[in-house]
């Protein structure tokens, strides 16, 4: 049994997928307008993790990010660099592929370009305006958040809290916390002549259509940083809602905890950006893997650089390990090995884990014999290359 936090009910939960075989997975994907942060890669490399642990218990996997190519920081960087949108994020998206490859990341299975739903995004919101679920204030769309009794429930915020936060804010909205479908601004670089007239389909709703599209009318997990619970995961399940007819499209919420430095997010202008890239470089992605799994996907992470080298000594001993395994695990080595797989089950403990491993691999050093098979199962969950 494998249990996950759902952050919509704040608890964990026993995990069941609506199929039996294949979990299916969304994970909100990367704006292509720079390369993968640490912060960013914490998020995949954690995904990757619960995948190969879910392979390893038997399902298989089927894992969507959506590709953000329509975006206002997409439009800036294409403007300062004097070249087109496209351009802009064809290059990113070579370079978020290569650091996938870099971080040994092999569990996702489809990348999908936002810009090549608009179509069906045009139709969603048509069908949101025809059932009366959404309006028209000012050339712009919105869901009418009053129509859904279940609005603000995923973030725990009740109508009196909601109505606090003031989103997309514009004349003649029915409240100010609707949701924006589609911005009829025609300043934007890309715009597309929709029966509304020219404008921009709307961040949330690329990511609704964009999985509606490829996993139908439900899905398992949703999956993305924590800052995204309020609006963006909000907007989107209410927009899921309303389309599939469904009270239950998503089965479980999973958020992943900030990576700062120096207690600052990671941003360029404050100059404290780790890229993954220069990560993976400087210590390869196996102590890149100990680092970010030391601490529980939940938990925030200060990032210092020194954190990284201090896995070094862990890492040795795992390799060391590595060159005495043998044919058999003997008795109390296999109870570390079978606590090893329990502690993902436990909501993907992977400090708990890592520390089993240690321990695992320090009395290998010290004689006890562990089968070959045993170690090299653990090091393919962790996504080791040992
Ligand atoms: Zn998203």
């Amino acid at each position: 049994m494998m249990l996950l936090f759902n952050s919509a009910s704040s608890r964990k939960e026993e995990f069941k997928p609506f199929q039996k075989e294949t979990v299916r997975i969304f994970i909100c994907g990367p704006t292509l307008y720079d390369y993968t942060h640490l912060g960013h890669a914490r998020i995949f490399l954690t995904y990757d993790l619960l995948c190969r642990h879910l392979n390893d218990r038997g399902f298989g996997t089927d894992v969507l990010v959506n590709m953000t190519d329509i975006n206002q920081n997409v439009f800036e960087r294409a403007r300062s660099e004097s070249v087109g949108c496209r351009e802009v994020a064809r290059f990113y998206a070579e370079r978020f592929e290569e650091d996938l490859e870099l971080l040994n990341i092999r569990t996702i299975s489809r990348l999908a370009y936002v810009s090549d739903y608009v179509e069906s995004m045009e139709g969603h919101i048509a069908r949101l305006l025809e059932s009366g679920l959404a309006y028209v204030a000012n050339g712009n769309i919105y869901l009418d958040s009053e129509k859904d009794k279940d609005y603000g429930r995923l973030s725990g915020q009740s109508q009196k809290e909601l109505a606090m936060h003031r989103l997309d804010i514009g004349p003649n909205k029915r409240s100010q916390n609707d949701i924006m479908l589609w911005n009829c601004s025609e300043e934007f670089d890309f715009s597309w002549k929709s029966r509304f007239g020219v404008g921009v389909p709307w961040w949330h709703m690329q990511d609704t259509t964009v999985a509606i599209e490829n996993f139908g009318e439900n899905y398992d997990i949703h999956g993305g940083a924590s800052e995204l619970l309020y609006p963006h995961h909000e907007a989107h399940l209410a927009q899921y809602r309303a389309l599939s007819g469904s009270n239950l499209p998503v089965r479980t919420w999973m958020h992943i905890g900030l990576l700062f430095a120096g207690g600052e997010k990671m941003s360029k202008s404050l100059g404290n950006v780790a890229w993954a890239r220069d990560m993976v470089e400087k210590y390869g992605q196996n102590l890149l893997r100990l680092y970010i799994f030391s601490t529980h996907y939940r938990d925030a992470i200060d990032f210092k650089d020194s954190d990284i080298a201090d896995k070094k000594e862990m890492l040795n001993r795992i390799c060391l390990a590595g060159l005495k395994v043998s044919d058999r695990t003997e008795e109390g080595a296999s109870g570390l090995v079978k606590s090893f797989h329990a502690s993902l089950d436990d909501d993907l403990d992977s400090p708990r884990a890592i520390k089993i491993l240690d321990d695992l691999c320090s009395r290998m050093i010290g004689g006890t014999s562990v089968a070959a098979e045993d170690f090299e199962r653990i090091c393919r969950v962790l996504g080791l290359r040992i």
